[in-house]
């Protein structure tokens, strides 16, 4: 039987399709992998360390809004670039992420700057300038 900690860990189990706070298992010789126990399905999964970096805040705006790529009007995007201006809804390519998006919020910075928030495809929620000069 693997032993579990009293540590937990937030993670999102595909079996459930629900994010859990989920209990550690003690790690065995294998220090690369942690082993976390699903409260849901009973089930073992590793925790993937990179999830975690993410802010827990954009995580969880990211999870209320799923895009898919055939959401999005690829044909007809724009490239994003610092220096122009985005309307809501319009579908946008950031060239070095090589990601599509759509913006769903417009934000004003202090200073005056203008921002647009997007749900890309594979980076989730991004805010990012605009009408920089
Ligand atoms: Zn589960």
């Amino acid at each position: 039987m693997p032993e579990t900690t009293e540590k937990t860990m937030k993670q999102y189990c595909s079996v459930c399709k629900k994010q859990f706070e989920m209990k550690i298992i003690k790690q065995g010789g294998d220090e690369s992998v942690v082993w976390l126990k699903c409260p849901g399905c009973k089930g073992f999964l590793p925790f993937i360390p990179e999830e975690e970096v993410e802010d827990q805040e954009v995580r969880e705006a990211q999870s209320g809004a799923e895009l898919a790529l055939e959401d999005l009007d690829i044909e007809n995007s724009k490239e994003y670039s610092d220096k122009l201006e985005f309307e809501i809804g319009e579908v946008i390519h950031h060239r070095s992420w090589n990601d599509y998006g759509k913006v769903i919020a417009k934000d004003l910075l202090p200073g005056n700057r203008k921002t647009i928030w997007v749900q890309f495809l594979r980076q989730g929620k991004v805010q990012l300038l605009e009408g920089v000069k």
